[in-house]
């Protein structure tokens, strides 16, 4: 938990070094510098309004999209790889990892998990866990088992790969309808804190809703996590369990 800390908290700084050095060379620019809100590296999601933007799929061609947006408004998401992209798109995820996004596993082939062996579903689990680890050089401690399909094989087999199985309470169906404004209304209808939401960096219709999502939900007061950031003050995430939404204010 510390280094994921640690990791958020490195764009907080680097945004401050930026906003720093625009300051000592043109101080001109200090207003435009500094209006953006500083990325929130120690929120307590039992007292203030979160939510969990998560990407799942990933990377893709579209990712990058989705990290400039991140990066350009001081915010983080977590995003759930694929093993085989994650080795091909090694600069999305070392982008990702560097940025204080969270990782996390969702598997090898992207199969329905329920209808697998035992063996099938630790190897699925356990091999992107890998490919994820030998790109980042650090274990996933999150998986989302794709279609959200888990049964107690799946749970067990996250477990022993040491991740928490992390799903969702919010999903505007971007695989579904892709329209960018569509995706933006369909979560602000329904979003509550706590809330964790389910998008996918691999269609072209989804980064173009990011930017105006994530300026809605700060205009309703909400603070944008990653899913480790959601639980830290709350107990933390456990290896095994399952999550579908995190903690808010009562
Ligand atoms: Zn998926």
């Amino acid at each position: 938990m510390t280094a994921r800390w640690h990791r958020g908290h490195r764009r907080a700084v680097a945004v401050v070094a930026t906003a720093l050095s625009l300051t000592a060379s043109t101080p001109g620019t200090v207003a435009t510098t500094t209006a953006a809100a500083p990325h929130p590296h120690s929120v307590d999601c039992r007292t203030s309004r979160c939510v969990a933007l998560t990407f799942d799929d990933g990377p893709t061609q579209y990712t990058n999209a989705v990290l400039d947006t991140l990066e350009h408004m001081h915010a983080v998401g977590t995003f759930f790889l694929i093993g085989p992209h994650a080795l091909q798109y090694r600069a999305d995820v070392l982008r990702e990892y560097r940025d204080g996004d969270a990782i996390g596993d969702h598997t090898v082939t992207h199969p329905h998990l329920t209808v697998l062996s035992r063996a099938r579903v630790g190897h699925e689990t356990e091999t992107a866990a890998r490919q994820i680890a030998s790109v980042t050089g650090h274990r996933p401690t999150l998986f989302r088992p794709p279609f959200g399909a888990m049964d107690a094989h799946v749970r067990e087999a996250a477990g022993a790969a040491g991740m928490a199985v992390v799903l969702w309470n919010l999903s505007p169906q971007d695989w579904k309808h892709h329209n960018a404004a569509y995706i933006d209304r369909a979560v602000l209808a329904r979003v509550r804190p706590g809330a964790i939401v389910v998008l996918h960096d691999r269609y072209a219709t989804t980064p173009p809703a990011v930017p105006h999502l994530i300026a809605a939900l700060r205009a309703r007061g909400y603070e944008l996590v990653t899913v480790p950031q959601m639980f830290a003050t709350s107990g933390g995430l456990r290896a095994g369990a399952v999550y579908h939404h995190g903690p808010a204010p009562s």
